[in-house]
This record gives C-alpha cells, structure tokens and sequence, in this order.
C-alpha cells in the first residue's frame, strides 16, 4: 500500500490505459478521481472496482480539452478530497490520416484533447499543487510515437512530442515545489484505441516489437505506479514502456 492516504486523479479512467492507471493507483491504497467525457457507464463501473479495493472513488465527467470542464473537476476534486498528490493527464484520441488528407478538423481535435488537454487539466489543478507544500507527482501519458513518428499520425506525434516537451518544461518549473514532473511513452497496448487495426496491422506492428507481444493495459499502470510511489527523485523524464519497440 505505497500509496496510502494520496489522493489521485486521472484523466479518461473510463477505459483502457486509464482505467488500469486508476485501479493500479487504488490497489496500492490511493482513492480516486475517475474522469471520463462520454463513457459515463464504463467510468461508473471503473469506480465501483476501485470501491470494491476499499477506498474512495469520485467520477467526475469533464472533456479535458474544455477549460471550464477542467476548472470544474480541480474544484470538484478539492472541495471532495481537499488535495491532490497525483494528476495523471491521460485522456486522449486519435484520428489518423496522411497529411495530405488531412481535415483541419482532425488534426484540431487531436492536438486539442491530447496537447491542450494536458496543459488545461494541469493548470487547474497547479494552484493546489503549488500551495499545499506536500510536493506530488503528475504522470502524463505520450507515446512511442512521440518519439519516433508514425505515417499517418502526423496530429498524434507532434500532440505526444509535445506532450514530451511540456513535461520536460513543468519539471524545471515545479522541482521547487518537490512536484515531479514525468512522461510515460507506451508502445502498443492492447485497447480500444488500437482494437481498430486491421489483423494485417496488428501482425506487422508485432514483427517490429523485440518482446514479440502487445503489451497490456496494467503494464503501463505498473509505469505510473512506480512513478507516483517510488519516483520522487526522478523528474522531467520520458519512461518508454514499449517491448523494445524504440531502443
Ligand atoms: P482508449 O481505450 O480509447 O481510452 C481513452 C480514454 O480517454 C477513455 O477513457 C476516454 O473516455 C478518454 N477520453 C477521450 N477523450 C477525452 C476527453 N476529451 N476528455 C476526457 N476523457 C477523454 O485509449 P487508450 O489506448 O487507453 O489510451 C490512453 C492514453 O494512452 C492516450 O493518451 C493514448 O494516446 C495513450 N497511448 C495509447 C497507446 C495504445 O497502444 N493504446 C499507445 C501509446 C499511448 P470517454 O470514452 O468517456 O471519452
């Protein structure tokens, strides 16, 4: 139970990567703000999982790339918690498309959930961060292909670069506050984000992976554990969690 008495919020918890974050975080003894934007069922279920582990869970519905929507769930979270110890900016899409066929559409709402997303959940809660002198964590979630590119994913590289660039940033501005900034860049996990890929895609993506596997959702909650209970020397830096992927 590293965790114990810390309080966690993390962002698109409804789901995947997110959720398994949420229920990592709550098995080792943290309660839980459970965020999600339109799988009000699926955050209800998460919730009551992390319930069930013996401690506190609060969903709070709110789309990360609204600034009011995350005033709100730093306000909701306070007034029900008093603090926050771990933020983990998580929520994100895709929409995938060659430049050359890009719709400015897709390429706005990428960066708006996964880029501005992060910066707009991390600012509202920075107030509490800055002033309960207890120090904390934030964990934002990148990619692989942050680091490396993807064709075809020209919005969702450069959202998680530079995901990868404000965390870096942060790191410099909060180390005064004992807050440690992190970035966690995950291969390819098993989700519904990737459940869209053809067999063919799937089979390619894994001749690439020297594990030889997909990894699965709890193998990067693993990551923000570690991140959020053992980290507190490490600040600014980007865990890739990939089999190997990008060495
Ligand atoms: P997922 O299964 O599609 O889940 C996405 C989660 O984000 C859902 O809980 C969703 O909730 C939430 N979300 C989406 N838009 C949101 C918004 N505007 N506001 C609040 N929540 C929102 O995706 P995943 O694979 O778990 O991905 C989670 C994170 O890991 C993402 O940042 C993704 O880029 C990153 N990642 C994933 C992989 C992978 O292989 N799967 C690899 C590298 C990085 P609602 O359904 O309620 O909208």
């Amino acid at each position: 139970m590293r965790l114990s008495g810390k309080v966690a919020v993390v962002t698109g918890a409804s789901r995947g990567i997110g959720r398994a974050i949420a229920l990592r975080l709550a098995a080792e003894g943290a309660d839980l703000v459970v965020n999600y934007s339109r799988s009000g069922e699926a955050a209800a279920k998460t919730a009551a999982e992390i319930e069930a582990l013996g401690v506190k869970a609060l969903v709070l519905q709110g789309d990360v790339s609204s600034r009011e929507d995350c005033r709100e769930l730093a306000e909701n979270t306070i007034a029900k918690f008093r603090k926050i110890d771990i933020l983990v900016n998580n929520a994100g899409i895709t929409r995938d498309n060659i430049v050359a066929r890009m719709k400015p559409e897709e390429w706005q709402q990428v960066i708006d959930t996964n880029l501005t997303g992060c910066f707009n959940c991390t600012q509202a809660f920075m107030r509490p961060f800055l002033r309960q002198k207890t120090g904390g964590a934030i964990i934002n979630i990148a990619s692989v292909v942050g680091l490396t590119g993807a064709a075809g994913q020209a919005n969702y590289a450069a959202a998680k670069a530079g995901i990868i660039g404000f965390t870096k940033a942060l790191a410099r501005e909060l180390a005064g506050r004992q807050v440690t900034v992190n970035a966690i860049a995950p291969g390819f996990v098993d989700t519904e984000m990737t459940g869209a890929l053809t067999e063919k895609q799937r089979e390619a993506i894994l001749g690439l992976i020297p594990l030889g596997r997909v990894a699965g959702p709890e193998e990067i909650a693993a990551a923000a554990a570690f991140l959020a209970a053992e980290g507190r020397y490490i600040t600014g830096q980007v865990l890739s969690v990939n089999g190997g992927l990008f060495i």
